[in-house]
């Protein structure tokens, strides 16, 4: 499965397997003619984590994020919804302006990772694990420039480490092995949940503190105070949680 793609068109994908180590000359800065070129007839996939980061840095609610700036898609692969992000008229991202990017320290994962794509063998395939592949664009002048990365560096100053961690549950749910061979098919209601614990964690966090959440799952006190504090950690609770919904795996059952 392909996690990582910036614009529809022409495949820009080289037929090569990469990993950590792997070399590849690439600079990306304002003088370059191409500048900001890649932000255009753009397809974004967002992550939980990027809609909590993109959420805080606008100062608005998930909930409004999400119904002001993406759109729904549903995968036939994964059988779960996920949000891709619009574009204005002219098929532009609509945080890129004059000087590039408006939300550059937040930016999502798949433009972290770009021009380096990351690969997921399926895990319905024996063999498993990540891999990586070089997008090249025809008109990304980057590739021309001298500087000298292995994935691993390129991953590092990227902050993709941290948005890995962050997203590790999700991403073991939208690749999970039974969902993947179709042997769970998830409902409306889960569907729903799914949507909620993932990228909704504004309403989510209503939901556990506001409704009877904590009277049917145990969750310890010092998760509770954490979860309350801080978002990042509700984030990955919810996402340890919706595993419990949709597979079984009830991570805090009620004694
Ligand atoms: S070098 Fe490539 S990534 Fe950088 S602005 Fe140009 S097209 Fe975009
Ligand atoms: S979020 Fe920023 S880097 Fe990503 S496509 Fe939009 S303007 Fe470009």
């Amino acid at each position: 499965m392909e996690e990582t793609s910036k614009q529809p068109g022409k495949n820009p994908i080289e037929p090569v397997r990469m990993n950590p180590d792997s070399k590849f000359r690439f600079s990306c800065h304002e003088g370059l003619e191409c500048f900001r070129e890649c932000c255009g007839k753009i397809t974004i996939f967002l992550t939980p984590y990027d809609v909590l980061r993109i959420k805080n840095r606008l100062g608005i609610t998930s909930a409004e994020f999400l119904s002001l700036y993406t759109r729904i898609v549903d995968l036939k692969s994964t059988k779960l919804p996920f949000f891709l992000l619009n574009v204005t008229e002219d098929g532009k991202c609509p945080f890129v302006g004059e000087g590039g990017c408006n939300i550059y320290a937040d930016r999502p994962l798949v433009c972290r990772y770009y021009p380096i794509g990351l690969g997921v063998l399926k895990s319905t395939e024996e063999e498993s694990g990540d891999f990586y592949f070089r997008i090249k664009e025809p008109f990304c002048k980057g590739f021309e420039e001298d500087k000298e990365w292995t994935v691993r560096q390129w991953r590092e100053s990227q902050e993709i480490d941290r948005y890995d961690f962050i997203n590790k549950n999700w991403f073991e749910i939208v690749l999970n092995k039974k969902l993947l061979a179709g042997d769970v098919e998830p409902d409306e209601k889960s569907q729903r949940l799914y949507m909620l614990g993932s990228f909704d964690t504004d309403s989510f966090r209503n939901f556990v503190f506001e409704s009877r959440f904590l009277d049917l799952y145990d969750v310890d006190e010092v998760t509770i105070e954490m979860i309350k504090e801080d978002e990042v950690e509700l984030l990955k609770f919810a996402h340890k949680w919706l595993k419990g919904v949709l597979f079984g795996e009830y991570v805090y059952p009620r004694r």
